[in-house]
């Protein structure tokens, strides 16, 4: 122990932990504005505006067309992913840039996005959501591989991100996943980081949880040592209490995320496809992008190219 260190930033810890609880669980900043992002300050001015397509139809679509008998989408999302997708306890009302892709898409399929009925879907359940039709498609970090193409379908990519490490400000001997052997890490459960440690760093000690923000709890509270997942899932935590928690080393995997879809819905996953095609194109995406999970200070890359892979 180094003379006195780890009790005085715990202590530090312990005072401000109410205050990081009501930021992480999920973020309630959101000032109640609809669309708004949570922190430095509302930016509902910033995002676009989705043209609805009233004359949109497909007819091809058992989803859609279920859900225009319905009058509305559900879609499934998370909730406590700081600029992805979060949710004001406050006011229920979902942000982040995962929320406006699910906003663009719907318009584009002819429904008013402020009609969405949003769902939180954790990580290890969106398979089973969409298999039994609980939700017409999921937008929330959600990696495309091919054991996962197996039970469902990918629209996209819309985004690429990489598995990355989290730690507390206090830690330094943590820089990359080599260096976790014997570490309590946290992910969650049914998630492609949480199975990459488990198939890649087999002396972790692995720990999981429904969703990161348990996992960041964890971290706080000296629980575990490292939490890991997607670069930009830790960075909007990071973010979020910039004096406690940082993200180390580089990214060591790719994530492409898609929007799910049910897997036989061949028409849902192309028509959507088409729209992310239109949005990247009109400057939807990009704005998107700059008034949510830029804020967090991570650069845009530019959208990896989509791939509108053939029906199996
Ligand atoms: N993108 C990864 C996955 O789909 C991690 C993020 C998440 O769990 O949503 O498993």
């Amino acid at each position: 122990m180094n003379s006195g260190r780890a009790p005085r930033t715990r202590r530090t810890l312990t005072a401000l932990l109410p205050l990081l609880l009501a930021l992480l669980a999920p973020l309630a900043a959101g000032c109640g504005k609809p669309g708004s992002p949570p922190v430095k300050g509302p930016r509902a001015d910033a995002l676009p505006h989705y043209r609805v397509d009233t004359a949109f139809r497909l007819p091809g679509s058992p989803t859609w067309t279920m859900a225009k008998r319905r009058g509305y989408l559900i879609v499934g999302a998370k909730e406590d992913q700081p600029y992805m997708g979060e949710k004001d306890p406050a006011t229920g009302v979902y942000s982040g840039f995962d929320i406006e892709i699910a906003k663009m898409m719907s318009a584009s399929l002819g429904f008013d996005p402020k009609t969405i009925r949003f769902r939180t879907i954790a990580s290890a359940n969106r398979e089973t959501a969409l298999q039994n039709g609980q939700i017409d498609y999921y937008v929330g970090t959600y990696t495309i591989n091919e054991n996962r193409k197996k039970l469902v379908g990918f629209a996209g990519p819309y985004y690429m991100a990489g598995q990355s490490l989290l730690v507390r400000t206090d830690e330094h001997n943590i820089h990359g996943p080599q260096d976790l052997n014997g570490k309590r890490v946290c992910s969650a459960s049914g998630s492609t980081p949480y199975q990459r440690i488990q198939r890649d760093y087999p002396h972790v000690q692995l720990v999981g949880y429904d969703t990161y923000s348990v996992c960041v709890d964890n971290l706080l509270t000296f629980q575990v040592d490292a939490v890991t997942t997607d670069d930009t899932i830790l960075q909007g935590y990071a973010a979020k209490v910039p004096g406690e928690l940082k993200v180390v080393g580089k990214p060591f995997s790719k994530e492409p995320y898609g929007i799910g879809v049910p897997r036989s819905d061949n028409a849902l996953r192309l028509a959507l496809d088409d729209a992310l095609a239109v949005n990247e194109k009109n400057g939807n995406w990009q704005k998107a992008y700059n008034a949510t999970l830029g804020l967090s200070g991570r650069r845009a890359t530019p959208p990896p190219p989509i791939d509108r892979y053939p029906a199996s």
